[in-house]
């Protein structure tokens, strides 16, 4: 049996009914094969970063998981491509986006995954919900998760 992995996943969406979405990829998070739903955030909203559109609603949730990470970004896309996501332009408005944001204490450096997910400090709707989760996560390679907590307090963000 291979070693389980505590992931953390960030979930965003800003087209259709952006809150069904984020709710109904929880569910498919919590029935990933190999995998358990051990917590998830509560779901905020917040304004978009580098992209056009609605406001985003967006949470964060953390698997066990005995996926390799290349397994759980397929299962992760396959996810979006089910919530009907297309990428027409870089940074489109989204029905569903799904990004590994920690893989343990890994890192990953691939043409297909980088992990920790290379915005993550930067971006308050990634940061602020895995900090609800776990105030005392460490990014590797980063330090401590909420020194940079600081740093995103200009991006607009509110709990659902
Ligand atoms: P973004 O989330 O950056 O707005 P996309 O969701 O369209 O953009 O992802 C583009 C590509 O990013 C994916 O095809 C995937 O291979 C790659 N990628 C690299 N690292 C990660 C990661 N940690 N999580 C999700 N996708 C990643
Ligand atoms: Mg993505």
């Amino acid at each position: 049996m291979a070693a389980k992995v505590s992931a953390f996943i960030g979930i965003g969406a800003n087209l259709g009914d952006a809150r069904v979405q984020v709710e109904q990829a929880l569910a498919a998070l919590a029935r990933l094969p190999q995998s358990r739903l051990t917590a998830q955030s509560r779901l905020f909203r917040t304004a978009p970063v580098d992209a056009g559109g609605d406001d985003f609603i967006n949470a964060v949730a953390r698997i066990e998981t005995e996926l390799p990470a290349p397994a759980l970004l397929e299962q992760l896309q396959a996810l979006e491509l089910a919530a009907g996501r297309e990428r027409p332009f870089r940074n489109a408005p989204r029905t569903l986006d799904l990004d590994l944001l920690l893989y343990g204490d890994q890192v990953i450096d691939t043409p297909a995954l980088t992990v920790p997910h290379p915005r993550l400090a930067q971006r308050a709707f990634a940061l602020i919900p895995l900090l609800q989760i776990d105030p005392f996560i460490s990014i590797p390679g980063h330090g401590a998760a909420h020194q940079f907590v600081p740093r995103v307090a200009d991006q607009a963000i509110t709990k659902l």
